[in-house]
């Protein structure tokens, strides 16, 4: 494998597939420290090709959050200082696209207090509120693609030494993204059409009910009037397209907040805050989680779900069959970005308001009329295996199979 080559491309595909990067366009970067190279990649092609303006770079290091959960005084936790906001508003007052690069450690947080861990979050939701708020209503291009840490090929690849989990790990994201082909660009392309038929296909028959059944899931959830399902680039309010996922393969919605009934189980481990939580089932009432249970990371998942009131409720229906390039490569990732891609999903809290007529024009107050949930999170837990078969309901009460073994019927 060319790696350097290969970064190349994965640049290239991130800038102008992910954010879109035009001439003369600020970029904000965020990248973990071990992403130099490719960094170095995606700020030449910028300069160079795009001419774009000042690229913005935000470094992190997850060692050094490991150091102040273990270490620091809880009030410098918890008082998020107030210039950390500012750059973003700035950047985005100039009209700036987001691009996240991550490379995570599953274990990072692994054995921190849940309770200061999920208050931690908790506050920097808040403070990012207004910006999170702005980037998920389409105003702002953004887009987020993974690069390998030690730590985390040595989770997904335990049984090789490091530096060959490191390169194996690349592989796997190289063939997940297409950038392992001649022409990712045109490669993307393709998969974009086959994305947009399946949209359109659901968009057209506007069901009403989908009812999903697999080992230790028995599950109804409505979709609201006016639901659309979204797969692939996303037109942001200055009409350019945008993909804020790389790789993705999923169809989703949101389901109607108070219409989801029944029980679910999850299939894949869910890495919250580097605490994973593994084997957990939720049971639904009328929307709402009134019991659940995880045999691994169940205070952690206590925690999440007293976060607040709306996480206790879904926002995101995603459709994503197992024969995807990602889940043919029959690996737990444990990490949301490719996990999510490799099976159908849920998501407890908001729901994204573009997957709602007019949505991203609506107050909170009426976006919950509409039937869309809120919430100051929104975390993707796993359902799909080759045992989900999903059925759907129109207004009429006809029911049509959409999935069947687990992948589109
Ligand atoms: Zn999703
Ligand atoms: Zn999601």
């Amino acid at each position: 494998m060319k790696l350097r080559n290969h970064l190349k491309k994965y640049a290239n595909l991130l800038l102008r597939k992910g954010v879109n990067l035009q001439e003369g366009q600020e970029l904000l970067l965020s990248a973990p420290i071990d992403a130099k190279d490719l960094v170095e990649e995606i700020v030449t092609i910028a300069y160079k090709d795009i001419k774009s303006g000042r690229v913005h770079i935000n470094w992190n290091y997850g060692k050094l959050t490991r150091i102040s959960f273990d270490y620091a005084n809880e009030d410098v936790l918890l008082n998020i200082p107030e210039y950390s906001i500012m750059k973003y508003r700035e950047v985005l007052d100039n009209g700036a696209a987001m691009l996240s690069i991550i490379a995570s450690d599953p274990k990072l947080l692994a054995g921190v207090d849940p309770s200061l861990l999920a208050k931690v979050s908790k506050e920097n939701a808040i403070k990012m509120k207004p910006i999170s708020t702005e980037v998920m209503s389409g105003k702002v291009r953004w887009s987020l693609g993974a690069m390998p840490s030690e730590a985390w090929a040595k989770t997904v690849f335990p049984n090789v030494e490091p530096e060959e989990a490191v390169e194996k790990l690349w592989e796997y994201i190289f063939a997940c993204t297409r950038v392992d082909q001649d022409d990712p660009i045109k490669a993307w392309n393709e998969h974009e059409d086959h994305l947009n038929n399946k949209k359109q296909f659901l968009n057209e028959k506007k069901f009403v009910k989908l009812h999903y059944k697999a080992p230790g899931t028995d599950l109804t959830v409505e979709l609201p009037k006016n639901h659309i399902w979204v797969a692939g680039p996303k037109i942001a309010t200055d009409d350019k397209s945008f993909i804020p996922n790389i790789p993705t393969e999923e169809v989703f919605t949101l389901n109607k907040r108070n219409g989801v009934n029944g029980t679910l189980s999850s299939t894949m481990p869910l890495n919250l805050n580097g605490n994973l939580i593994e084997d957990f089932s939720f049971v639904f009432e009328n929307g709402k989680v009134v019991d659940f249970d995880a045999k691994v990371g169940k205070e952690s998942l206590a925690k999440l779900l007293e976060m607040d009131e709306g996480v206790k409720y879904l926002g995101e229906v995603a459709l994503v069959p197992v024969d995807s390039p990602i889940s043919n490569l029959n690996t737990i990732f444990y990490n949301t970005l490719y996990d999510e891609n490799a099976s159908c999903h849920f998501a407890l809290g908001k729901a994204y308001p573009y997957t709602l007529k007019d949505g991203t024009e609506m107050s909170e107050d009426q976006l919950l009329e509409a039937g869309a949930n809120i919430s100051l999170t929104h975390v993707d837990f796993m359902v799909g295996s080759k045992e989900l078969s999903i059925d759907a309901y129109d207004s009429e009460g006809n029911v049509t199979p959409i999935f069947r073994n687990g992948n589109w019927a």
